[in-house]
């Protein structure tokens, strides 16, 4: 099941000292099942610049597999965003998760300020001045962006990104397996062939989900959310149930063709490698 696949680690950079701490053994332990690659985000505005460039050569020097840094285009400059891209070549780094970002909440329109208006133009961007020297992967949204006005303009301006020259995409977290078999769907009568890696959320917890959920847009199937409402003040059993339900879906989304998983993280290695032992996955390299 797996030769073929790609599984990857989503990391975020540590934001406290004590996080900061406690990633060295997170990564380690991650490390251990050799996915593809570990992916790292980078904070609105490039908030987190440092942060991510750091844990990026973290994971490099320490684990020997390949990281790929996200990179957000939202309110930066083209001489900015050059400066970035520059230090990742020199620095090795071959794989970039190209976003426009998050705008901030006052926004009134899905048109990010700056000299980057939305993905579309930073993948180009990257494509012009570094032609084939970094693989890029863009978001996609089977349940559409939240910004979004209906789903069949979101899944055109998906299509922009690929033919601005996305080698693969990464979803954004979902609950239902049906919306990914739908995205592909259309991703097929839409002549695109990119692989398109379903973006895996481990459930911790009932108000933390319900949360990640409402923040992304993502529909979490109404038996789920009770029964993880009922089960919050018991953990072991809302994990057990947790398991079960995303260890489903993945093998759902495995068996009907998708290409891959990647997990986010939360920077925890427990809920992601339980995932990984409970669909029985093996080592990746
Ligand atoms: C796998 C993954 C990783 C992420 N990592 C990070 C991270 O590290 N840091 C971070 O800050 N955020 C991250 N995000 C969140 C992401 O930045 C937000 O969802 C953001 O709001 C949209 O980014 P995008 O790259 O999908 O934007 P885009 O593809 O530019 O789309 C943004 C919105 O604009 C619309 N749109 C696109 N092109 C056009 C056009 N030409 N004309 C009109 N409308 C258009 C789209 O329909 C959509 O509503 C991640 C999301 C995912 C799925």
């Amino acid at each position: 099941m797996t030769a073929n696949h790609s599984f990857s680690f989503e990391l975020g950079p540590p934001r406290t000292p004590e996080a900061a701490a406690k990633l060295p053994g997170v990564i380690e332990r991650l490390a251990e099942v050799r996915p593809n690659f570990f992916s790292v985000t980078y904070g609105a505005g490039g908030s987190t610049q440092e942060g991510t460039y750091e844990t990026i050569m973290s994971v490099v020097r320490n684990t020997g597999i390949e990281a790929a840094p996200h990179l957000t285009c939202v309110g930066s400059t083209r001489a900015h965003i050059a400066e970035v891209l520059k230090r990742y070549a020199d620095a090795g780094v071959r794989r970039i998760v190209a976003l426009r970002g998050d705008l901030p909440a006052t926004a009134m329109s899905a048109s990010a300020p700056g000299e980057f208006h939305y993905a579309s133009d930073l993948v180009s961007f990257i494509r012009k001045e570094y032609g084939d020297a970094f693989r890029i992967e863009v978001a996609a949204y089977p349940e559409m962006h939240p910004q979004a006005n209906k789903p069949g303009d979101d899944f055109e301006y998906f299509r922009l990104k690929v033919e601005a020259g996305a080698d693969a995409a990464l979803t954004q977290l979902f609950y239902n397996a049906d919306a990914y078999f739908d995205f592909m769907e259309r991703c097929e009568k839409a002549g695109i062939k990119i692989p398109v890696v379903p973006g895996i959320m481990p459930i911790t917890g009932y108000a933390n989900t319900m949360r990640f959920c409402s923040g992304c847009g993502a529909d979490m199937p109404r038996w789920v959310r009770l029964r993880l409402e009922e089960l919050q003040d018991d953990k072991p059993a809302l994990h057990d149930f947790g398991l079960s339900v995303v260890t489903r879906l993945c093998q759902t989304l495995l068996r009907g063709g998708a290409p891959g998983l990647h997990f986010y993280t939360i920077n925890q290695s427990g809920p992601t490698l339980r995932l990984w032992e409970s669909l029985g996955l093996a080592a990746q390299k």
